[in-house]
């Protein structure tokens, strides 16, 4: 049981920091997970990213990636299409946070 609780967390609060157009879904989501504690399909299994992060945000990918961008021959991954334009904005000013640690 609290397993479940640690694992839904995460998940939850990284959505909403995201500003998911989708909160009512991503939520369900979550929730449905957290029931099952089965690994949600991945629509981009297989995928190679560069990250293993979405670098507007900074969540997981492996906690479900909704949108992809090519940058310099590249693929990253994101929770979802506002992170994704907001990457494509000022892509080399993420890409440096990311190196930066
Ligand atoms: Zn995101």
């Amino acid at each position: 049981m609290k397993l479940y609780v640690l694992l839904a967390l995460p998940v939850i609060t990284v959505l909403f920091a995201c500003k998911n157009s989708s909160d009512a879904k991503a939520v369900e989501t979550a929730h449905k997970d957290s029931a099952t504690v089965t690994k949600p399909k991945q629509p981009f299994e297989g995928v190679a990213f560069a990250s293993k992060m979405d670098l507007a945000c900074g969540m997981m990918l492996s906690a479900g990636v909704t949108d992809t961008a090519h940058y310099k021959d590249k693929i990253y991954g994101f929770c979802s299409k506002e992170c994704k334009e907001d990457f494509l904005k000022t892509p080399e000013a993420f890409l440096a946070s990311k190196y930066r640690k």
